[in-house]
């Protein structure tokens, strides 16, 4: 299968995914806790109050919770679905594993919600799975960005105005997306 035709499978599946999306954000409503609530300070230096307010963080025991994308008619995507994640974000709440409760990965995740904010929820998902399918995970432009900044996090060596970066680079990210959808 060509590119093109997948983008349009992708598409074709979104509604599907953004129904799964809100019933687990539904069903996982009580147990979110707002990230400004947790006990990271470095956080609190890095996102404003009102973007921590807003983010919330779920802690699950098990997996984190991933789309059934095979179930859904992209079986090319199975692969993620079995990968073993310390954390996922959907629109403003991340999933965080149990095991991998670190601040570090809050600010992986918080670079996820600053995304999803600026893009919304059709067009996030279209970037990233068009990143996917081009570079796959780790690669992926909006992934590779989330780790090299969290690197920088980790390293106590993040640029100022992290948050304005992050919404610049996603608009690039996206302005690179945008006209390959047009073929489609
Ligand atoms: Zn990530």
């Amino acid at each position: 299968m060509n590119s093109l035709d997948l983008i349009r499978k992708f598409r074709a599946a979104l509604p599907g995914v953004q129904v799964w999306i809100d019933t687990l954000l539904e069903e996982n409503k009580k147990q979110a806790v707002p990230v400004i609530n947790l006990a990271f300070s470095r956080l609190q230096k890095v996102f404003s109050a009102d973007l921590l307010n807003n983010a919330k963080a779920v802690v699950v025991t098990g997996k984190v919770p991933f789309p059934p994308l095979s179930r859904m008619g992209l079986p090319e995507f199975a692969q993620m679905e079995t990968m073993s994640m310390a954390g996922i974000t959907y629109k403003d709440t991340f999933f965080v594993s149990y095991l991998h409760q670190t601040e570090s990965l809050h600010f992986h995740e918080m670079v996820h919600v600053v995304q999803w904010e600026r893009l919304g929820v059709d067009d996030f998902l279209l970037a990233y799975g068009v990143g996917l399918m081009q570079f796959g995970y780790r690669d992926s432009p909006l992934e590779q960005m989330a780790y090299s900044l969290q690197e920088g996090f980790e390293r106590r060596n993040l640029p100022p105005g992290v948050v304005d970066l992050i919404r610049q680079k996603t608009d690039a990210i996206w302005a690179s997306v945008a006209p390959r959808l047009l073929k489609v």
